[in-house]
């Protein structure tokens, strides 16, 4: 079977109403958190495979993130999917009106390879909840956790109401999205291949939702508590090896406690990784040779004042700081998506504001401080997909948050209820009885415009 007739069956089974129930949807999460769970020992396996992940770190930064969503999900289901009553307006009384959540139809969607189990299954949660059927296309640079993914989908969902897909992007999906029209894209990686989907998707009108990527700086004031804030940057900066979409990039430190600030780095570094992170438990490696390529070149931006080493062979690159960059180098001019951590002081806020600005609208915004006024600065001055106060990353496990970009870092946003919505369309469904029928509604008009105005304000 060709891959469009595939797809049109996937439609046929949409239009067939099959997946709309409550029941349905519901006996589908289910299945896919059992299926997740009897399988969790080979998705271990895979992800230390691609990423060199431990257990610990894939439960939490993985499987565990999907169980939580699917239990989000499952517990409120039934309260998501109620029409939301709304007030009708005076023009249209007796009306009563209604929001109902409407299913979008066939969704794609498109994960990358550094989170590659969450960020395909995370997605699919909302997907199956909001009553969609589906198309799944794993990243073909994690190929364990895609083959383990596509043995737990096609064990338990027949390809008409989850199609599971691999291959190399363009030529998997390109003719897709050329043949066939559908009803939403949902792509997570890179801008430059967002761009690209964005632009095929608009040929048809297509919605899209874009979790994308760009520098997340970390702010650090002169009132920060250091030795937390070197904590929690530390590990969100290095865990999967720095290739975490909400990586703090790179730090911005207030002039007097920058050395201070490296100190407290060093010695948590060694910490949590060893003074040999390359047989360290809780170090990753890079996923390929060519990511290892483009973050070794950063190494040689500035002066190395922690780490440095790497080894080709094993796709090893150590934890990194630098000092003495340039922002007009590559380092800060691009997304660094590996172990490398330029720090940077500033004098004045205003210093710090125009570095970031080179990069507006970040996927995510860290600010460690102690005054209100400062936290509160930073928040209204720097657009952001989401922020965390004297924390790093951890914002994106708490599912009552939406999570996604804006600008350059993403269009829409998902996680728990928030990903409902992003697969169902809000339909206005407005019910007028027929006992009240106001002549003043029907022509002649002439004469009423002092009435309507009464009315209508
Ligand atoms: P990638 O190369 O694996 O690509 C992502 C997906 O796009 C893959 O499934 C790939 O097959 C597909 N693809 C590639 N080219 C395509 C094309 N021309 N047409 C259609 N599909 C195509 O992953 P990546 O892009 O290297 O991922 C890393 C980037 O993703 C980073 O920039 C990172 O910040 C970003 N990211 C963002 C988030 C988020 O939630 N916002 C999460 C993780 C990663």
């Amino acid at each position: 079977m060709t891959d469009i007739s595939r797809l049109i069956q996937l439609q046929k089974y949409f239009r067939s109403g099959a997946t709309r129930s409550v029941s349905f949807r519901k006996a589908q999460l289910r299945q896919l958190k059992s299926a997740i769970l009897q399988h969790e020992e080979e998705i271990y396996e895979a992800l230390a495979k691609d990423l060199k992940k431990s257990k610990e770190e894939s439960w939490v930064t993985e499987i565990g993130l999907v169980i939580a969503e699917l239990n989000t999900a499952i517990r409120h289901l039934h309260t998501w999917m109620q029409p939301e009553k709304v007030k009708t307006n005076l023009v249209n009384f007796p009306s009563k009106s209604r929001i109902y959540a409407e299913p979008l139809g066939v969704v794609l969607i498109i994960a990358p390879w550094n989170y590659p189990f969450q960020l395909l299954l995370n997605p699919l949660v909302g997907a199956i909840a909001a009553g969609n059927v589906v198309v799944l296309k794993p990243s073909e640079f994690a190929p364990a956790t895609a083959s383990v993914m596509e043995k737990i989908i096609t064990e338990i969902f027949p390809e008409e109401y989850i199609l599971y897909i691999q291959g190399e992007g363009a030529a998997v999906l390109q003719p897709m999205m050329q043949d066939f029209r559908f009803d939403h894209i949902f792509y997570t990686g890179s801008t430059t291949v967002g761009r690209h989907i964005y632009k095929m998707a608009a040929d048809k009108l297509v919605p899209v939702t874009l979790e994308l990527g760009g520098k997340s700086p970390c702010i650090i004031e002169a009132d920060a508590n250091l030795k937390v804030a070197a904590r929690r940057i530390a590990i969100a900066k290095f865990s999967n090896a720095g290739q975490m979409c909400v990586a703090p990039d790179y730090v911005l430190i207030h002039e007097s406690v920058k050395e201070e600030f490296l100190q407290q780095l060093k010695i948590v570094i060694e910490k949590f990784f060893t003074k040999d992170p390359l047989h360290s438990y809780n170090y990753g490696k890079i996923i390929n040779e060519k990511q290892f390529n483009r973050i070794q070149q950063y190494v040689a931006s500035g002066t190395v004042v922690h780490g440095g080493r790497y080894d080709k062979e094993k796709l090893y690159i150590e934890p990194t700081i630098l000092t003495g960059v340039k922002i007009s180098d590559p380092v800060m001019q691009e997304e660094i998506f590996g172990p490398v951590l330029p720090v940077i002081g500033f004098q004045d806020k205003e210093e710090a504001l125009n570095i970031i600005q080179q990069n507006p609208n970040p996927l995510s915004l860290y600010i460690y401080a102690s005054g209100s006024n400062t936290i509160h600065y930073w928040l209204q001055n720097i657009p952001a997909g989401g922020v965390c106060v004297n924390n790093s990353s951890w914002h994106i496990t708490n599912h009552h948050l939406p999570f996604g970009g804006r600008g350059n870092s993403g269009i829409g946003q998902y996680h728990g209820r928030f990903s409902f919505d992003t697969f169902s369309h809000r339909k206005a469904v407005m019910k007028t009885p027929t006992w009240f029928d106001p002549a003043i509604k029907y022509p002649p008009f002439k004469g009423k415009l002092k009435l309507f105005k009464k009315i209508i304000k």
